[in-house]
């Protein structure tokens, strides 16, 4: 067993770490991090932006959301179960981060919004030599980070599991950390401070149906992000560390299809009618555009399904005007690729553009989950839809074609009636980006016992500490998981160095 030392350790070199780890060491501690996998950046890498306000981007595009209205709306969206005194620093410090990560060579290809209900937040990373937006393009960032961390002495082990935190009996102050390296060597690092990184448990399905309820690979299809395992989250509880609730951070998700047969999927995610296997109508469509709420509103029903039915009229119309929604980052406009994407579906064939399919982990083709069908009875048989109760559902909503929709107020334009000589079918299943929160911290990102004291010297950030957004992620501040996790973890790198300088610390 070999023994090192450090001022701050940090557990994984993800979003939130390697912030964390620049942080620290920029204000001269020595800081060691154990990384478990071979990368920084963690899940990350696999995003476009994150969320600041009052940036200078934002001015520079005349955006005038204030500091001020962010938090207001923030708060009020989380019926104030955010800890309102950490969600104002992270906010207030956010546009400074933009600079921060600017001052290392990084460039902004500018600021949107996800979707048109949101406000624009989202600082899209730029990836060098292209002014396109492009999937993954964050990475371009955590390399930059990186090269920063390195430059600042910080040392970077990869392909190192952090095991046990380890206390002093007597004081329950932080001592140290135990470490396995990928020969299986075990290295006790002594610590006075620790910064818990770890992303959650996103790739641990027990995890999940215990904390969450939902049932990997049956009605949860979530991103499956290696290393996210639970280890940061496990090793805080058993060193003291309070437990506190845990949300997925919902979206929704065709398998199979999303992020693969994209114009297949863009097509299927329009504002049409989307039922229950009741053949219930559940919500305004016009809101599937907030992925989140579509997530929520999917849970809710049995098997927690929903399904979008239209027909070939539509298509008919969208090869005329286009799609109704078109998404910043995969840009599907028109429904040119629909017939030769379903055919490609069927023969179990590729896409063009796998995108970021692989990060579901296990295959989940193996079902189907897209249908055609000559009549509304033949396409319930294949769906399983209650047949009777879609034929009223869809009398009543085809009555109110492109006007008042008497049951829950959609817009007009996008009332299209479900008539024609072919129909199709897509389920949308529950998914996920990760898992928020685990560990319940202060405004300092000092995580707390049972009896809401700081554990000396332990802070947490990221998806490990994501306690910000109540019962469900704020989508309509996009950028915001990624923006908590680099402010989390930049200001929990800060205040470690700070608690080290304090009257707090005693050795
Ligand atoms: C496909 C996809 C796209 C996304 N796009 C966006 C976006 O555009 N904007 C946005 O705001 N958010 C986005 N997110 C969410 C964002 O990626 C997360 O909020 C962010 O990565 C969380 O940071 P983190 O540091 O908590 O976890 P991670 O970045 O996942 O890092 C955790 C790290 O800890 C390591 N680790 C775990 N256990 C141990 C251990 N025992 N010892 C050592 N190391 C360990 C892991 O290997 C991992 O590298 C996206 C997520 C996904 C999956």
């Amino acid at each position: 067993m070999s023994k090192v030392e450090a001022d701050v350790v940090v557990i994984g070199a993800g979003a939130s770490g390697i912030a964390a780890a620049v942080a620290a060491a920029e204000k001269d501690a020595k800081v060691i991090v154990y990384e478990k996998g071979s990368t920084t950046g963690g899940a990350a890498n696999m995003g476009m932006g994150f969320f600041a306000v009052e940036s200078r981007h934002q001015k520079a595009q005349m955006i005038d959301l204030t500091l001020d209205q962010a938090f207001d709306f923030f708060m009020e969206y989380t019926h104030w179960h955010a800890d309102a005194r950490l969600v104002r620093k992270y906010m207030a410090q956010s546009a400074d981060t933009i600079e921060w990560i600017e001052s290392l060579g990084v460039e902004f290809l500018g600021v949107y919004k996800y979707f048109e209900k949101s406000f624009p937040t989202w600082h899209v990373v730029k990836v060098p030599g292209s002014n396109k937006p492009t999937e993954r393009s964050a990475s371009v960032m955590f390399k930059a980070l990186t090269d920063r961390a390195v430059e600042l002495d910080v040392e970077l082990n990869f392909q190192h599991t952090v095991k046990k935190i380890q206390k002093d009996p007597e004081t329950g102050r932080i001592t140290g950390v135990s470490v396995v390296d990928e020969q299986g060597n075990q290295i006790d690092c002594e610590c006075d401070t620790l910064i818990v990184a770890a992303g959650g448990f996103g790739n641990n399905p027990e995890m999940i149906k215990q904390m969450t309820g939902y049932t990997w690979g049956e009605d949860l299809f979530s991103f499956r992000i290696p290393g996210d395992d639970g280890d940061g989250v496990n090793l805080m509880w058993d060193a003291g560390a309070v437990k506190s609730p845990v949300n997925v951070e919902l979206t929704y998700t065709t398998p199979g299809i999303t992020d693969i047969f994209k114009t297949l999927s863009e097509t299927m995610r329009q504002p049409n009618l989307m039922v229950n296997l009741e053949g219930l109508r559940i919500f305004n469509e016009e809101t599937m555009q907030n992925t989140t709420f579509t997530g929520n509103a999917i849970s809710r029903q049995t098997g927690k399904t929903a399904f979008t039915i239209i027909s070939d009229e539509i298509i008919e119309d969208y090869k005329k005007t286009g799609l109704d929604y078109i998404t910043f980052h995969h840009n599907i406009k028109t429904v040119d690729k629909w017939q030769s994407e379903i055919d490609a579906y069927k023969s179990g064939g590729e896409s063009e553009t796998a995108g970021l399919s692989d990060l579901h982990g296990e295959d989940e083709t193996g079902q189907v989950c897209f249908w055609e069908a000559n009549s509304l009875e033949e396409l319930c048989e294949k769906t399983g839809i209650n047949y009777k109760n879609l034929q009223a559902t869809i009398e009543e909503y085809n009555d109110c074609e492109g006007s008042y929709d008497t049951l829950f107020n959609k817009h007009p334009k996008y009332m299209r009636a479900i008539k024609g000589k072919k129909f199709y079918a897509a389920i949308h299943r529950p998914c996920g980006y990760g898992t928020l929160g685990g560990v319940k911290t202060n405004d300092m990102l000092q995580v707390l016992d049972a009896e809401n004291k700081p554990v000396p010297g332990m802070y947490s950030a990221g998806f490990d500490a994501c306690n910000i957004f109540g019962d469900s992620y704020c989508f309509l501040l996009p950028g915001n998981t990624m923006g908590w996790a680099l402010n989390s973890g930049r200001m929990a790198g800060y205040n470690a160095v700070d608690y080290l300088d304090s009257d707090d610390f005693v050795e």
